[in-house]
């Protein structure tokens, strides 16, 4: 079989692609296939500066045109996606992994923002009082705060940086996207996009890159806003980072999201919900379940085995193959090294290894970084298996005795991104919600992603900064407020008008 072509993926830089001469550069692979099919530009700090002036120069220009024009050109954008579904899934899949389905889901989630976005005179209508004070009047307004940056990771190329770009241009700013260098085709194909909307050029900038480009983003004067989604340690290097330069900083981090299950609940729902959130995207999403709590030694040994008996016919596969299959690859073949050595440390821990994947073999496609769903049972938190987060299938069943217990275990984690509880029981299920600490609750749905009119973020490491993303959040976020206060003088009123009064 011959080696597929290379694609070389550039920058995005004021409305033209922008190619690096001898720079440095990164491979890309696809994971179904392990095959090298791109290799990207990483952005030095000069390229960096670049982008950043290219959008500094548009912004004056695009917050000056009015929410409602800047809106219609979100309206176009959203038909483009639309347009171009099938086009974007595909190239996720090549790149990332994640089956097909599940790769159109991702775009559907990033294009709701923009449906958000495409609402921006409403949401920047902000306050009005009449008579603070005798004939004196005051109102806020929202402002764009200037360039904005988003960095964002590999496991969303497209729905992580829609929770952010929409809303930022709509806002009246401009952008500077530095995408993940493991799959960055999608976002290049975003600026093709947002172009054909009418976006100008400069308004959204995609630049490829890696640390060199971060940390040229970060003590940029010229950059106001930093939006970035990865893993908590890059996070907290952001958060600080960014906020020591006097920028405005919001940071996502890593996640254990833990999910409940009582003795009264429904145990083959349960497990059939367990299987999607733990094992879809091959875990490789931040509000992934990897950890499940069953109460009660009963609860537990059902839903193990009701686990197990499911996880013998799970379709592992190339996300492109027409047998549909329902777990793809992992994303690099050092990702998927890193997650079987996660096995083995559970095994070494002491934990029940249930379901090994790790010799999986998908017909005709030796290379690719595939890894079978894992489940470990009889985990404790004591482990590393427990503490860390592996980001790969790798289910942990830690097992307590009863509901004041199972939620401290939850409480208990440094991260609190998304958790759920599964019960009959209203009583069990509002207790959980108002007790327990993460940002985002389920009751009865395992994967509770906040929609994109509400703000999605986690609490405790998961998140740095005071807002979350999307939402009316990212609208606070992206704007600066200005709150005036105004009383006019008595003015002239003898001059006599005859004609239907228009607005002048
Ligand atoms: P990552 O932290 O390795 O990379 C994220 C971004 O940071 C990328 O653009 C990358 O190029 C850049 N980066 C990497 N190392 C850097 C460094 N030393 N200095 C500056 N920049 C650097 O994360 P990832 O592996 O791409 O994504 C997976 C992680 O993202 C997981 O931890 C997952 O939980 C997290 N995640 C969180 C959320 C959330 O909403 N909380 C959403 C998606 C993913």
């Amino acid at each position: 079989m011959s080696a597929p072509a290379i694609t070389e993926i550039n920058h995005y830089i004021n409305g033209a692609i922008v190619r690096d001469e001898g720079g440095r550069r990164a491979p890309v692979y696809n994971p179904a296939t392990g095959e090298q099919t791109g290799s990207v530009a990483l952005a030095s700090a000069d390229r960096t500066r670049e982008a950043i002036a290219a959008a500094a120069e548009a912004f004056p220009a695009w917050q000056a045109i009015t929410p409602l024009r800047r809106a219609r050109v979100m309206f176009k954008f959203k038909a483009l996606l639309e347009d171009n579904l099938p086009r974007l899934a595909e190239a996720i899949t090549r790149e990332h992994g994640k089956v097909y389905s599940d790769a159109r889901g991702e775009v559907i989630r990033g294009l709701e923002v923009v449906e958000f976005a495409c609402g921006i005179p409403h949401l920047l209508k902000g306050g009005h009082s009449i008579d603070v004070g005798t004939d004196v009047d005051s109102w806020s307004q929202q402002h764009p705060v200037g360039v904005c940056a988003g960095i964002t990771p590999f496991n969303f190329p497209a729905m992580v940086p829609m929770w952010m770009f929409p809303i930022a241009i709509a806002c009246g700013n401009t952008f500077v996207l530095k995408p993940s260098e493991k799959d960055p085709t999608l976002p290049m194909m975003l600026a093709e996009l947002l172009a054909e909307a009418g976006l100008p050029a400069g308004v959204f900038n995609v630049l490829n890159g890696d640390r060199e480009a971060v940390d040229t983003l970060l003590t940029d004067d010229r950059v106001a806003a930093i939006s970035f989604v990865g893993s908590t340690p890059i996070a907290e290097h952001v958060y600080s980072t960014g906020a020591a330069h006097g920028k405005r900083a919001q940071a996502l981090g890593g996640a254990k999201n833990h999910m409940v299950v009582m003795p009264d609940a429904d145990i083959e729902g349960a497990a059939d919900a367990l299987m999607g959130a733990a094992y879809g995207s091959a875990g490789e999403r931040c509000m992934a379940i990897s950890v499940a709590v069953p109460v009660g030694e009963e609860t537990a040994d059902r839903l193990v085995a009701a686990l197990q008996s499911r996880l013998a016919g799970l379709r592992v596969g190339n996300g492109l193959d027409s047998n549909e299959p329902e777990m793809g690859p992992l994303v690099t073949h050092e990702h998927r090294q890193k997650v079987a050595d996660y096995v083995e440390i559970g095994v070494q821990e002491g934990a029940a290894l249930v379901h090994d994947g790790r010799a999986i073999e998908v017909p005709g496609h030796s290379h690719g970084f595939f890894l079978g769903p894992c489940l470990f049972d009889r985990v404790t938190p004591e482990m590393r298996i427990y503490r860390e987060e592996i980001f790969g299938p790798v289910l942990s069943v830690v097992r307590a005795a009863d509901f004041d217990e199972a939620a401290a275990i939850v409480n208990g984690h440094e991260f609190g991104n998304g958790t759920a509880i599964f019960t009959r029981d209203g009583d069990a299920a509002r207790t959980y919600a108002q007790a327990i600490e993460a940002g985002m609750v389920g009751i009865n749905v395992p994967i509770p992603v906040p929609m994109a009119f509400y703000s999605f973020g986690g609490w405790k490491r998961s998140r740095f900064g005071v807002l979350h993303a999307h939402g009316p959040d990212a609208v606070r976020f992206y704007t600066r407020m200005k709150t005036i206060t105004a009383r006019w003088p008595r003015g002239v009123r003898s001059d006599n008008q005859f004609v239907m009064p228009t607005m002048q």
